[in-house]
C-alpha cells in the first residue's frame, strides 16, 4: 500500500440511500437502518423528518400508509444508515430508489 498522507478534503454530507418519500409527515425519506452489531441481521425503514420506524421495509414501499412499528428511540440499542455494501449484504439493493443528503 501506498501512503496516503494528505486526505483533509472538506467535510461534504453523505449521500445515503432511501427507499421511499414518508406517507406519514410527508417530507421525510425513508432510509434503511442497521443495527450498529454485527452479529444482528435486522433491517428497518426509518424517516429522516418525523422519526418513525418500519420494520417490514417491502409493506412500506408498497404502500407509504401501511402502520409505522414505531419512534426511533423505541428501538433500542445503537443503529446507523445502512451503507451500500450493508445493503446489499442483506439482499435489499432493489429496495433503494436514489440517494439524496
Ligand atoms: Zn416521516
Amino acid at each position: 500500500m501506498s501512503s496516503s498522507s494528505s486526505e483533509d478534503q472538506q467535510q461534504q454530507q453523505q449521500e445515503a440511500a432511501y427507499v421511499s418519500s414518508c406517507g406519514f409527515c410527508g417530507n421525510g425519506l425513508l432510509r434503511i437502518w442497521v443495527p450498529n452489531s454485527s452479529d444482528n441481521d435486522r433491517s428497518i425503514a426509518l424517516c429522516d423528518e418525523c422519526e418513525l420506524y418500519w420494520e417490514d421495509i417491502a409493506a412500506v414501499i408498497d404502500d407509504d400508509c401501511a402502520p409505522s412499528s414505531g419512534a426511533y428511540p423505541a428501538l433500542g440499542g445503537a443503529w446507523h444508515a445502512a451503507s451500500a455494501e450493508e445493503i446489499a449484504k442483506r439482499g435489499l439493493q432493489d429496495f433503494v430508489q436514489g440517494e439524496s443528503v
